[in-house]
């Protein structure tokens, strides 16, 4: 008899066979109030019926037109949708299944670009598993050790976590920056380094913004030298930070465009498995031939699903929805913190918020954070804990969230972190 692999640990002790909105059912009909959203992939809530119903048609017509044997319109379509909202001059696309491919994809670009090899990544950052994207991977060791040799030519950088630090996002900035700098002088010269690969809100490596000025400064250093700047909005994308695009919080004052290259899977698709990497035409035919492409990628059934995704997006609002309600979170776990000295620190963007817990002597507490998350799931509240240690607990919940289920959200949250912390 055949098992599933028992490394493949799953966060809940949920079986789930329903989704419905902000909602998992599981197999003795218990619902769920699902903040985690598959990992923040079902952006438009599980199963909302426009999605449900592009991908049905679509399975009906074509499932898979194998993208580099035949066009099919599902591609075409998300391509020219696509086009409306990724940024300024960011013209030219091509779709993978993940993001971890996507990252590998554009690692591939920028060093076929820039004819020089080396990556600079930011400490914290999670980018994947594959053998590449987990050698750029740094949000915890457990993703890597014992895998080596790891892929070379990564070098990693700071990223400026300012709790981590206890400085202001300011201090913590040009810290990160005068590392940066430092690096560029001394591991990796400018002549050897394709590219910054930046995720724009750390997700798995604890929900930690980055801020203007250390994006604005890494624009910079990126046009200074000729390296391209990599943004990896695979989780921050399609409106979970309350804006389109995460690094949209962060654009340089005189109105520059951000990436040269911008990456994005998870909500893109609304769990149908798809991610797209945008470049400039003109960046994107440096590639060469065979570096893009796969058996899979831009899936006939995952695009029109995508399609169907961006218009849900756009006609019920859910990028300002995001906004609105990620302000309620934060407001409403800024409280609980207030009055549980175990919450250190609560931070987010929209609808990617987290608390952190530290014990009576600053040091990460995961025992609690595990805890808490487990209380949580007791009182039919779904979470998931992230962050180097595993001490922080996230909300990641779908952008179609109401005011109404944030509340009760952070009813049972005041409950757990009580129950937890006594
Ligand atoms: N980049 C970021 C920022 C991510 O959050 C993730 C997944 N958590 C990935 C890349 C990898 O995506 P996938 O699991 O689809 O390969």
């Amino acid at each position: 008899m055949a098992a599933l692999s028992p490394r493949l640990k799953q966060a809940t002790g949920v079986l789930a066979v329903r989704g419905e909105g902000v909602h998992l059912y599981d197999d003795r009909g218990r619902a769920y109030l699902d903040f985690t959203s598959g990992i923040g992939v079902t952006s438009t809530g599980h199963c909302h019926p426009h999605v449900v119903r592009a991908a049905q048609e679509q399975t009906a017509a074509l499932v898979h037109g194998q993208y580099t044997t035949v066009l099919h319109r599902p591609l075409l379509t998300l391509t020219e949708r696509l086009g409306e909202v990724l940024p300024e001059g960011l013209d030219s696309l091509f779709y993978a299944n993940s993001g971890s491919e996507a990252v590998e994809a554009a690692v591939r670009l920028a060093r076929h670009a820039t004819g020089r090899q080396n990556v600079v990544v930011l400490q914290g950052s999670f980018h994947g598993r594959t053998m590449g994207a987990a050698a750029m991977t740094t949000s915890s060791t457990k993703f890597r050790a014992g895998i080596g040799p790891m892929m070379p030519g990564v070098v990693v950088a700071p990223f400026p976590a300012a709790f981590r630090y206890g400085w202001t996002q300011e201090r913590a900035a040009d810290f990160a920056l005068e590392e940066l700098d430092h690096l560029l002088a001394t591991v990796s010269a400018p002549s050897d380094t394709a590219a910054f690969v930046v995720e724009p809100v750390l997700g798995e490596g604890g929900c930690v913004p980055a801020d203007a000025r250390f994006l604005t400064g890494l624009r910079e250093r990126a046009d200074r030298h000729g390296i391209l700047l990599v943004l990896d909005e695979v989780q921050t994308g399609v409106g979970r930070t309350g804006r389109f695009w995460g690094h949209q919080h962060f654009a340089p004052e005189d109105g520059r465009t951000l990436p040269d290259v911008l990456i994005t899977a998870k909500g893109l698709a609304s769990g149908f498995p798809l991610s797209a990497i945008a470049a400039p035409e003109e960046l994107m035919a440096k590639a060469r031939p065979g570096s893009q492409g796969g058996t899979y990628g831009g899936n006939a059934v995952a695009c029109a699903a995508a399609v169907a995704t961006l218009e849900v997006v756009e006609r019920e609002g859910l990028v300002e929805n995001a906004a609105v309600q990620g302000e309620r979170l934060l407001a409403g776990l800024r409280e609980v913190a207030a009055v549980h000295p175990a919450v250190a620190d609560v931070r987010g963007l929209g609808l990617m918020c987290a608390s952190e817990f530290t014990d009576a002597d600053g040091r990460p507490a995961p025992e609690t954070a595990a805890w808490v998350r487990q209380q949580a799931e007791e009182r039919g509240l779904l979470l998931l804990t992230c962050g180097a240690y595993g001490n922080v607990v996230r909300m990641i919940p779908p952008l179609v969230v109401t005011g109404e289920q944030v509340d009760r959200a952070l009813e049972v949250w005041a409950e757990a972190v009580a129950a937890a912390t006594v």
